[in-house]
């Protein structure tokens, strides 16, 4: 069966964590119970809590270092993925980089990125051109506030190109010692930006994390607004899926920080014997957004 992963790195290079291709399989933590126990809402409140959160942030940290294309496809392939989106995140890594890794590579479908550094909108442009099929962005990590002029900038620069927005939503922290940012992932500071282009679909990677509900809710106001699933529970993606229809919600697994297996089952197990909202939950929706 077709499954397209909207959500998935090459590698995610942050500081303090560099890729090693030899790390093949994700580390048993808290972040690997949460996935046993099938992302349940009720364990949210640990990832704000020392010293779970540190724990939380080592255990992400290897994931991330698993992060590069032969890694990628051997999971792809044991889960079944046809394909996966595959999001970089500037200063870490650059669009041309990943472009560069997807060339030759039908399998995976390159996002672009951008920083604010000079040159960054011909970049930008240069890389919607090369072939990238939206652009990902994530204010935690780039230290730039969801509702800043750069994203307004960024949204103008590639509206031109009818491509989506991708975006990490939730508070969440990537490093060990907190760094102050993960307010940045309030899913309602993104409500500017998305109101402000009506014509640009906004997905909102994982769903917003602990703050699905507030997802769910502008989702709801905004017909621009997508929800994608990973990190969420059956029950949350039902929710969505009853307030927002079948045409915005979308399985993604965020590998390597997740493992594909928990939200594609997760994604079986709503759709039911509905085939129609398998299809539109698994491939079809991303597929609309990406071409
Ligand atoms: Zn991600």
């Amino acid at each position: 069966m077709k499954v397209i992963d909207a959500h998935a790195h090459l590698e995610l290079p942050i500081p303090g964590v560099t890729t090693n291709p030899e790390r093949k399989r994700q580390p048993m933590g808290l972040m690997w119970e949460f996935e046993l126990l099938k992302f349940n809402p009720v364990l949210w409140p640990l990832n704000g809590l020392e010293p779970s959160r540190t724990l939380i942030s080592v255990e992400n940290q290897f994931r991330l270092s698993m992060g590069c294309p032969e890694n990628l496809l051997r999971f792809m392939d044991h889960h079944g993925i046809e394909r996966s989106v595959v999001l970089p995140v500037a200063p870490f890594v650059s669009a041309r980089r990943y472009l560069e890794e997807c060339r030759g590579q039908d399998r995976f479908i390159p996002f672009a990125t951008a920083y604010p550094d000079d040159g960054w909108e011909m970049d930008l442009k240069e890389a919607m051109e090369a072939g990238c099929r939206g652009v990902k962005i994530n204010p935690i990590l780039q230290r730039i506030a969801p509702e800043d002029d750069f994203y307004m900038n960024l949204a103008e620069v590639v509206r031109p190109y009818k491509r989506p927005i991708i975006s990490h939503t939730g508070p969440f922290d990537y490093y060990t010692i907190a760094d102050g940012y993960r307010c940045y992932g309030d899913v309602r500071r993104f409500e500017k930006l998305v109101a402000a282009f009506p014509d640009i679909p906004f997905i909102f990677g994982h769903s917003g994390l602990a703050g699905a509900q507030m997802a769910i809710d502008i989702a709801g106001r905004y017909s621009n607004v997508y929800l994608e699933t990973s990190f969420q529970s059956a029950g949350r993606v039902r929710k969505a899926l009853g307030t927002i229809g079948k045409r915005r919600v979308m399985f993604g697994s965020d590998w390597p920080e997740s493992n594909q297996k928990t939200a594609l089952s997760i994604a079986r197990k709503v759709a039911g014997f509905d085939k129609d909202l398998l299809d539109n939950l698994l491939w079809r929706n991303i597929e609309e957004l990406v071409g």
